[in-house]
């Protein structure tokens, strides 16, 4: 039967700058199944060295190295680790328990590593094995150093080991608890474990049953005192493979290492996140407020809007290239078929007053107004409440001096909607209010404008001295006619001024759709500014993070040398970084989340629109914070990773 440790003609050459340092020089040595070996020799003699080779914690310059009759030269990263984690047990002098955690959490590390989940009822074995039963809930800062080495020990027999290495393991301990770890040790023996002890102490050499003495690199004497009694069988020799699931159990570890992490370091945390934090709110504030935007005009938005389309004259140099007139509007009438009904609008900003109060008002007036029957439904108030009446065709043609005005300019001008037969003057005539109408869906949003409406004739021939149209109302059959009706119009429109083929127009025909499209366009064109300002703090944001990640990386080398040791693979290591950057960036983009909402809700008071955090609004923000944390996180997750075990256990 194979040794299960078989070293041959093994050498380690360590190079720092221009000095060489043969730790170990070409040493053979063979350790079976079942023996309690130490070695010992002076300090520098190579020991360690040989333990870490030994224990698939450092690899050979040349020599080999059989482990339970396997060759070792040409296996992987993942392989060593699983053979740390499944078939090794390491024990060290500063007994390396994780820090703030209680006994029975640091005996269950070695489990995550192994893919099977961890077992509470084996951690508990354990401890009691090493006769700790009563300390489970002891954090390692509550524990003496023999307890904590005990601690130790569990640790490295939980996952049932063929090997216990122990590097002085009673260097940094009182006599007592010496001799306490020492029985443990040699109880542990005695069960048939095969156990290694590097030593300086020959008391603790005293105890073991073969001795090898080492000096300078070589072994100098190898001493056995007891026949190590018939070798156990030989049953689990095959070498584990190497692991390549990611369990859930591993998961939820690494989740609680991060948030264990974060919340040692709140402070620092939160000035890490601060710049995610900035960001994300800037996109979430934008985002909500454009979207409650869309949603209150759409909602607002009857189907008879849907169904309308608008002639304006289009604009240069802040002047209207041309104004409408009567014909245009008979044009359109006659040769658009789809036009179900075609209404001039003339408007114009004018003074309106009530006693000693004047507001700069827009008076508006509408052929669709000046029906005989009183129309409390008129088509462009459909959704809207009237009090009072509108004017009737008797009134239109009469030239009437009657005026409908709406809830914001009534407020104005009577500090309430009560207003109906009070008198009022248009630009110093006096008209008889005979209606309020409730704001429109538009005017509630972008903040109600006072308006007032009078009969077309009214308008014409007594307040603005012009027939000259701003603008040409159609109402197609369907909204899916809008469109159609829109080319039938620009058809008409173009072929009255015969303009040529290709001739730019003097008008514009917009469709809601349009309108709503160039709502959209608008709101594009403030994203990018936002989004840019925002880009800028989630690039300091995330360099915040690498930052922070590095120094993380740093403080916690020994932890990650640790958790090498217990068989935690490279991919294990940065998984567990990469989730602890991840974390703080969706920390960052939550709380910004809630900074945007908020945001959006001071905006309510300017514009009037209630934000709308939608499913997708919220999705992007974590999916970009989780694209920042990977992003970011990335590197320093993989420097971590990269460590080698050896130097992140010394590192000071
Ligand atoms: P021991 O455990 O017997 O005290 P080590 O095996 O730790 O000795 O070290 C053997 C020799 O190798 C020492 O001279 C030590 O200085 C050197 N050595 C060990 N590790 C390193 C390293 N990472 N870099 C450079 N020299 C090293
Ligand atoms: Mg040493």
């Amino acid at each position: 039967m194979a040794p299960l440790i078989d070293i041959r003609k093994v050498s380690k050459t360590y190079i720092t700058g221009s000095f060489r340092v043969e730790a170990l020089k070409e040493v053979s040595l063979q350790i079976n199944a079942g023996e309690l070996v130490s070695l010992i020799g002076p300090s520098g003699s190579g020991k360690s060295t040989l333990l870490h080779i030994m224990g698939f914690l450092d690899r050979v310059d040349s020599g080999e190295y059989y482990f339970a009759g396997h060759p070792t030269a040409s296996l992987g990263e993942g392989r060593l680790a699983a053979i740390r984690s499944r078939m090794i047990g390491f024990i060290f002098q500063s007994f390396h328990l994780l820090k703030r955690t209680t006994a029975k959490d640091n005996v269950l590390l070695p489990m995550v590593y192994t893919g099977l989940g961890t077992n509470s009822h084996k951690a508990l074995e354990c401890l009691s094995l090493v006769g700790l039963s009563d300390r489970v809930k002891h954090k390692s800062n509550e524990l003496s150093g023999g307890q904590c080495q005990r601690v130790a020990i569990a640790r490295a027999l939980v996952n049932d080991p063929l090997v216990v290495m122990a590097d002085e393991p009673t260097g940094n301990l009182d006599a007592v608890s010496r001799q306490e770890v020492m029985q443990v040790i040699r109880d542990l023996n005695a069960r048939g474990l095969t156990v290694v002890i590097v030593t300086h102490d020959d008391e603790v050499s005293a105890m073991t049953d073969r001795v090898i003495r080492m000096k300078d690199g070589v072994i100098v004497s190898d001493e056995s005192r007891k026949r190590a009694g018939q070798a156990p069988e030989a049953a689990r020799t095959d070498l584990p493979p190497a692991r390549l699931s990611f369990s859930p159990s591993e998961f939820f570890e690494q989740l609680k290492v991060a948030f264990k992490a974060i919340w040692s370091h709140k402070m620092r945390s939160a000035l890490t996140v601060l710049g995610i934090f900035i960001g994300v709110g800037a996109i979430i504030s934008l985002m909500t407020i454009s979207e409650g935007f869309m949603k209150s005009l759409l909602s607002g938005a009857s189907e008879d809007d849907a169904k309308k389309v608008w002639v304006t004259p289009s604009w240069q140099h802040n002047r209207p290239r041309r104004r409408f007139t009567m014909g245009d509007v008979e044009t359109i009438k006659t040769k658009v078929p789809l036009a179900e009904k075609v209404t001039p609008v003339l408007t114009r900003d004018l003074k309106i007053s009530a006693g000693d109060r004047h507001v700069e008002s827009s008076v508006q007036s509408r052929e669709g107004y000046t029906q005989e029957e009183q129309l409390p439904r008129d088509k462009f108030f459909e959704n809207r409440k009237l009090t009072g009446r509108f004017f009737t065709r008797t009134e239109n043609l009469n030239k009437a001096r009657v005026v409908v005005i709406n809830q914001t300019l009534a407020k104005k001008l009577f500090d309430s909607v009560d207003a109906v037969n009070n008198d009022i003057r248009i630009n110093g005539i006096n008209f008889n209010v005979v209606g309020v109408a409730e704001d429109g869906k538009a005017e509630q949003i972008f903040g109600g404008n006072p308006t007032a409406y009078i009969p077309l004739n009214t308008a014409a021939k007594r307040v603005f001295g012009s027939t000259r149209l701003n603008y040409i109302e159609i109402t197609a059959p369907t909204p899916a006619d809008a469109p159609e009706t829109r080319r039938q119009v620009i058809l008409a429109l173009r072929s009255e001024r015969g303009a040529r083929e290709g001739a730019e127009d003097d008008f514009d025909v917009k469709t809601f759709e349009a309108q709503i499209e160039m709502f959209k366009s608008t709101m594009g064109k403030l994203s990018l500014v936002v989004y840019s300002i925002a880009g800028i703090s989630l690039l300091v944001g995330g360099i915040g993070i690498m930052n922070i990640m590095l120094v993380s990386v740093t403080e916690r080398t020994r932890e990650i040398g640790l958790r090498k040791a217990l068989g935690a693979r490279n991919s294990d290591i940065l998984s567990q970084f990469l989730i602890e950057a991840v974390v703080l960036c969706l920390i960052g983009g939550a709380l910004g989340v809630g900074l945007g909402y908020g945001l959006g809700w001071a905006a309510y008071f300017f514009i009037k629109v209630p934000p709308t955090l939608g499913a997708g609004t919220i999705s992007f923000a974590f999916g970009f914070s989780t694209l920042i944390g990977v992003g970011f996180g990335f590197w320093p997750a993989l420097r971590a990773a990269m460590l080698d075990p050896i130097e992140a256990l010394r590192y000071e």
